[in-house]
């Protein structure tokens, strides 16, 4: 997905910029970069984070950055910021979100005489797609609109240029951008979690195709915030830190919302109530995502939250993923480590945020019967993944095929993707046959989904305003 942060202030911004940066993480895990508009111009330097993280990489380069103008990006895509000089004058670019029409966009402007760098595996750029949309117009405010208006897909996106920073959201508010201040500094950033430690206060989230100018002095609305919105609500299921707040609903309390809510519909069907010996059952979630849902579940069922599987966290952040599936399942397997003393004999109930290809959940049930577990069930905090997402760039493993759900209607029905919308129906009868499918690929005793509603209610916003594509195919923009 990918993260940005800038920052403008009075005085030097560069550690609020690097350590601003470095909180966004979890977002991505290919590309993280910086730059900063000071006295002596531009400076920026990117690194690569397959195999190490940003403050490591980027901390070396400190001495050499210094300004207090600068942005600052995490990205799965694109080596970024940028810089460009056009006839808007210099400027860097920082882009989260997918751009689906970017070879007709290139396409079209190498014919009217642009030219791009494109990346060292041939692809262009966003953020060059980006720049090239900006410089075509008469000033940032209409090249801002010229980007939502062509690219296809989403762009969220900040401008630095040596007066201040544009803060741009996505059109449809796909992904957030918030707006920060503390004395003499203001801040913009992808997730709100990324303020406190740096003393900001949050000030609000940039409205769905808003842009904002920040400079040392303040900052002003230069182009309206639009009405529809789609806000991705994976954000708050799996990609979101859990002190971070999106439209004003905080992502450790969605996901607590998200157990309660599965554990009263396990109440609701009797499902290991009155137990004779309840004290052979812990809940346990799947580090991280998994384990607020985990303690939301524990909570409303007042069972006891337990550890039985704990990521090895002094040498395997979540960040780091290698780019082939292989090595990526291994990565899975080798970070998490069982813990035999609270398995062994007991009934494990299991929250994790969702299931994409199913491989480390599979892997999870082989270990907890490894281990000598009575029983393993799965608690999944959203619905089946049915549809790829076509707005940020997940990982390849979204491919159509590749999603588990899908697989299941190919088992079942013989041909792909025959009657989708009810096997995404909860109340139809082919909905169940498609989960136990895949509660037998996985050799789990026992699985359920959260429902379309219950996630909506959990979320808090009404449905409309956020994005539920990867469910039900609903389908904007
Ligand atoms: S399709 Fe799914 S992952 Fe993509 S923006 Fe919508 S909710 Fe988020």
């Amino acid at each position: 997905m990918g993260g940005i942060f800038g920052a403008v202030g009075k005085h030097d911004c560069v550690n609020d910029i690097f350590y601003g940066t470095d909180y966004l993480s979890h977002l991505g895990t290919k590309r993280g970069g910086m730059a900063v508009s000071g006295p002596s111009g531009f400076a920026w330097k990117i690194h690569k984070l397959e195999s190490n993280y940003f403050r490591n990489q980027l901390e070396p380069d400190l001495p050499e950055l210094s300004g207090n103008i600068g942005i600052g990006a995490i990205s799965d895509t694109d080596a970024q910021p940028l810089p460009f000089t056009s006839h808007l004058g210099r400027f860097c670019v920082a882009t989260v979100g997918r751009i689906n029409n970017g070879d007709e966009l290139t396409a079209q402007a190498v014919h009217n005489g642009c030219c791009f760098g494109g990346s060292s595996d041939g692809d262009i750029r966003s953020t060059e797609i980006v720049a090239m949309l900006l410089s075509a117009e008469k000033s940032f405010e209409d090249g801002i609109r010229a980007v939502h208006e062509k690219i296809k897909g989403s762009c969220t996106f900040i401008i630095m240029t040596p007066e201040g920073l544009y803060g741009c959201r996505d059109k449809l508010g796909r992904t957030p951008l918030i707006l920060g201040q503390k004395k003499d500094a203001f801040a913009l950033s992808s997730e709100s979690s990324a303020f406190q430690n740096l003393g900001y206060t949050t000030v609000r989230d940039l409205g769905p195709g808003e842009a904002v100018f920040i400079s040392p002095d303040g900052y002003e609305t230069r182009i309206a915030a639009r009405k529809a919105m789609q806000i991705c609500t994976f954000l708050w299921v799996y990609y979101g830190y859990p002190s971070s707040n999106y439209e004003g609903v905080n992502v450790e309390d969605f996901r607590y919302r998200c157990g309660a809510t599965l554990a009263q519909r396990d109440i609701r069907d009797g499902f290991l109530v009155g137990e004779k010996n309840p004290e052979d059952i812990l809940v346990g979630g799947i580090p991280d995502s998994g384990i607020g849902h985990a303690i939301g579940y524990a909570n409303s069922r007042g069972l006891p939250y337990r550890r039985p599987i704990v990521k090895y966290t002094p040498t395997w952040p979540r960040s780091f993923m290698p780019q082939n599936q292989q090595s990526r399942n291994l990565v899975a397997r080798m970070k998490l480590i069982p813990n035999r003393t609270l398995i062994e004999g007991r009934r494990i109930i299991f929250l994790d945020d969702s299931i994409v290809r199913g491989t480390q959940l599979k892997d999870n049930a082989r270990v907890f019967f490894g281990n000598k577990a009575a029983e393993a069930h799965m608690r999944i905090a959203c619905p089946p993944l049915l549809h790829p997402c076509e707005f940020l760039n997940f990982s390849s493993s979204r491919a159509t095929l590749e999603l588990i759900a899908r697989k299941a209607i190919l088992a079942l029905e013989g041909v792909e993707g025959r009657d989708i919308d009810r096997y995404a129906d909860a109340s139809d009868p082919r909905h169940a046959a498609m989960v136990e499918w895949i509660r037998e690929q996985l050799g789990l005793t026992s699985l359920k989904f959260q429902t379309l509603d219950d996630l909506v209610k959990a979320v808090g916003l009404p449905k409309e305003r956020i994005c539920t594509h990867c469910w039900d195919a609903s389908s904007w923009g």
